[in-house]
């Protein structure tokens, strides 16, 4: 067990990461935080920020020197960084789960391997891949294997002219083709687990997206079936990859078949409402998954809807400058908790922050959220 104050090391420093270091601080850790942008959220409340690449050698050292254990917040570490340090100290989750969780043709592969369900896709490598795939993948989404998020490296093709020319657009880097499904409703689990292979399965939330952005999150989902089949897939996959911290796994519902989208090497912006209605937040957990203490208890103690802050709110009816929106609004409503990322710049689409309104059902909750965001966007 590694026990507080030892420092603890993290990679990436966005929001996810700020999180951290603060659930971190509050079990009496210190953090140094690795992330390029000297201005990042997480940098600037961490005991040390560390401005220099994610493969940067004196970093790493440094990291190795000082730190008792690694964790990340950001899938895009290159996997050797984590190898390396791992040489030295524990990094959870691992290089080789990060791996998978970055390249989506590892993602899917893995997924297949073990027979859990996805929806159709074939690998893109080159051009002719595009001529072999099956007819059926049309309409499909083709989407390049690395660095997508937030619904960026991806776009719909109706046929294979479409994928070709796509494909030629993300300069022939390797992409998946993947059918268009008809979505009923998207769900997603977090998860922590321990180094002996002891699980806690945050409640499945209900996932609403607004161009290809996390939106709206809702727990609890009204199918009880369906959100426990999520959290049961979800758990068989952290024991298929013997995962070590905290995993989050994106669900399609079609009809009544559900699909894995996608998973996550740490926590996740759909595990946010853990912050406010949960007795252990998702980030609370990855400290106690990192460094061996107990996991925590993820019941929930009321409904939850969070809602994202992006920066387009900064921006009203068209306007050119960038307006602070009115957050009196916001923090007059009981059961509403409000955080903000501490972000210099409101860019359109760039997340801002998010609020959670609690309460004790879902659907006045959500009732609730969505007006107060009217009255504010
Ligand atoms: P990202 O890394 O950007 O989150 P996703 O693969 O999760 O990428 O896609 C973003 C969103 O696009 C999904 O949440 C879903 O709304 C939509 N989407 C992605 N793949 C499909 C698909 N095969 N069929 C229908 N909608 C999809
Ligand atoms: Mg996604």
């Amino acid at each position: 067990m590694i026990l507080p104050p030892a420092t603890l090391g993290l990679l990436g420093g966005g929001q996810l990461g700020r999180f951290f270091v603060s659930a971190a601080h509050e079990l009496g850790y210190r953090v140094v935080v690795l992330d390029p942008d000297p201005d990042s959220p997480a940098g600037r409340i961490a005991d040390q920020h560390l401005a220099a690449a994610y493969d940067d050698p004196a970093a790493l050292d440094h990291m190795a020197a000082t730190c008792a254990a690694i964790s990340t917040e950001f899938e895009n570490v290159p996997a050797g960084s984590l190898a390396w340090l791992a040489r030295s100290l524990p990094v959870r989750p691992g290089a080789e789960a990060v791996s998978i969780c970055q390249n989506r043709c590892a993602e899917k592969a893995f997924l297949r391997r073990f027979g859990l369900p996805l929806a159709p896709y074939a690998e893109i490598r080159c051009a002719e891949d595009v001529q072999l795939a099956d007819a059926d993948l049309f309409p499909g989404i083709l989407k390049v294997a690395r660095f997508g998020y937030d619904g960026k490296g991806q776009v719909v093709v109706d046929n294979r002219a479409q994928a070709r020319e796509a494909f030629v657009r993300f300069g022939f880097e390797p992409c998946v083709l993947e059918k268009k499904l008809e979505l009923e409703r998207e769900l997603s689990v977090v998860l922590a687990r321990d180094e002996n292979g002891e699980v806690r399965c945050f409640a499945a939330a209900e996932n609403l997206h607004r161009r290809g952005i996390l939106d709206v999150s809702f727990v609890p989902h009204a199918r009880a079936g369906e959100a426990a089949a999520a959290e049961r897939l979800a758990v068989e996959l952290a024991q298929r990859m013997d995962y070590v911290g905290v995993l989050a796994v994106e669900f399609f519902v079609v009809g009544k078949r559900i699909y894995i989208n996608e998973m996550a090497p740490r926590p996740h912006n759909s595990g946010h409402y853990t912050l406010d209605a949960c007795a252990t937040s998702q980030f609370e957990q990855q400290v106690r998954a990192l460094c061996g203490l107990p996991l925590g208890d993820p019941r929930r103690h009321s409904a939850a809807v969070m809602v994202n802050l992006l920066g387009d709110l900064w921006y009203g009816d068209g306007e050119e400058a960038a307006r602070e929106p009115d957050w009196r609004k916001l923090l007059a409503v009981p059961n509403l908790k409000l955080h903000l990322y501490g972000k210099p710049d409101a860019r359109p689409g760039r997340k801002m922050g998010h609020f959670t309104v609690l309460g004790s059902e879902a659907a006045t909750a959500v009732e609730t959220a969505l007006a107060v965001h009217q009255s504010i966007g």
